[in-house]
């Protein structure tokens, strides 16, 4: 059997209610990671597992420091031979962000998974431990080496750049969309069909060894009647990017573009997302990027840039650069 660690930092996986018919009124982190794992016995069978309870946080209390810690933890465990894969339990909240900031920054083949769950662990059929029991069983197979981190709810795998949280409440909530998910985790086989394109993980220009802090990024979310304030608060409160939640295809305002120019000159990086849901924000489509200096976020949503921009600004300042990277990544 293969040697899996399994770290967990807290979320709805390891969530507490008093009734087992509340679903959304209940504690979240509550459980240890070894709690768990004792309530699910098939793991057993399918590796040797050690845990580590890592944080123990709602995952909307998740920061930088944490991420920078667990990347590398999660590193300095994939380097020792006899470790096989590692899995992490996760709120579902922002998941999806620590899954892509790991798959960003993790230079290892081997298989990182991020896993959580909808139901508190108290609730009738809870999806926590069939979920664990997935992870496992993908941390543990030859076939998810070299595919970056990845994510397992409700029977699929998904790719962390892409996967996104669509549903408040529902089990069925991860998605990804257009490009579709990986794959099926069926009756403890996996079952892949189709790679990722994209950098990741072993190809990474961003290992965690060379990345000692995060600079700040915020996110401003576009709509109709934007009068810029906040924007212009987030450049003066120190920011040295700025993600825009554009309208369809990444597109402002004159106003906005006007407020986000200034910005730009003031050597703060602008990277135009959409709030759109899925699609490409084209370079120079709905707004002129050359002309503005902004950058275009190509398919990532808005959380998914401001975690790139981030990792782009730990190297350089170039747009020219960092307009590559987001093609890259
Ligand atoms: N609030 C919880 C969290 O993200 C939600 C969940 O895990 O499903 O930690």
């Amino acid at each position: 059997m293969k040697n899996i660690v399994v770290l967990a930092t807290g979320g709805t996986i390891a969530g507490v209610s008093t009734s087992s018919t509340d679903t959304t009124g209940y504690r979240s982190a509550i459980l240890t990671v070894d709690d768990i794992i004792s309530q699910i016995s098939p793991l057993k069978t399918i590796a040797n597992i050690t845990s580590e309870q890592f944080v123990q946080l709602d995952s909307a209390d998740m920061t930088h420091e944490v991420w920078l810690e667990l990347a590398r933890r999660i590193s300095s465990l994939l380097e020792r031979e006899e470790v096989d894969g590692v899995v992490v339990t996760h709120g579902t909240d922002t998941l999806e962000e620590t899954a892509y900031f790991l798959n960003l920054v993790v230079n290892s083949e081997k298989p990182v998974v991020l896993v959580g769950a909808m139901r508190p662990s108290t609730s009738l059929s809870c999806d926590g431990p069939m979920n664990l029991y997935n992870a496992v069983i993908l941390a543990s197979s030859p076939q998810s080496w070299g595919k970056g981190v990845l994510v397992t709810l409700n029977d699929t795998i998904h790719c962390s750049r892409e996967v996104t949280k669509t549903n408040t409440a529902l089990q069925d909530t991860f998605k990804t969309p257009d490009v579709g998910n990986f794959g099926y985790v069926v009756d403890g086989t996996p079952y892949f069909y189709r790679m990722p394109i994209r950098k990741h993980t072993y190809m990474t220009s961003f290992p965690i060894e060379k990345i000692k802090e995060l600079p700040q990024v915020d996110i401003i979310y576009g709509h109709v009647n934007d009068r810029g304030t906040l924007a212009c608060a987030a450049a003066e409160a120190g920011a040295k990017g700025l993600v825009y939640a554009g309208l369809g295809n990444g597109n402002m305002s004159k106003h906005m573009k006007d407020v986000l120019g200034v910005i730009q000159k003031q050597g703060v990086i602008v990277v135009r997302s959409t709030r759109v849901g899925s699609g490409v924000v084209t370079r120079n489509g709905a707004v002129d990027d050359d002309q503005y200096r902004f950058i275009a976020a190509d398919n990532l949503n808005p959380q998914k840039a401001r975690i790139l921009l981030m990792l782009a600004l730990t190297q350089t300042a170039s747009l020219e650069e960092i307009q590559a990277i987001f093609w890259e990544y």
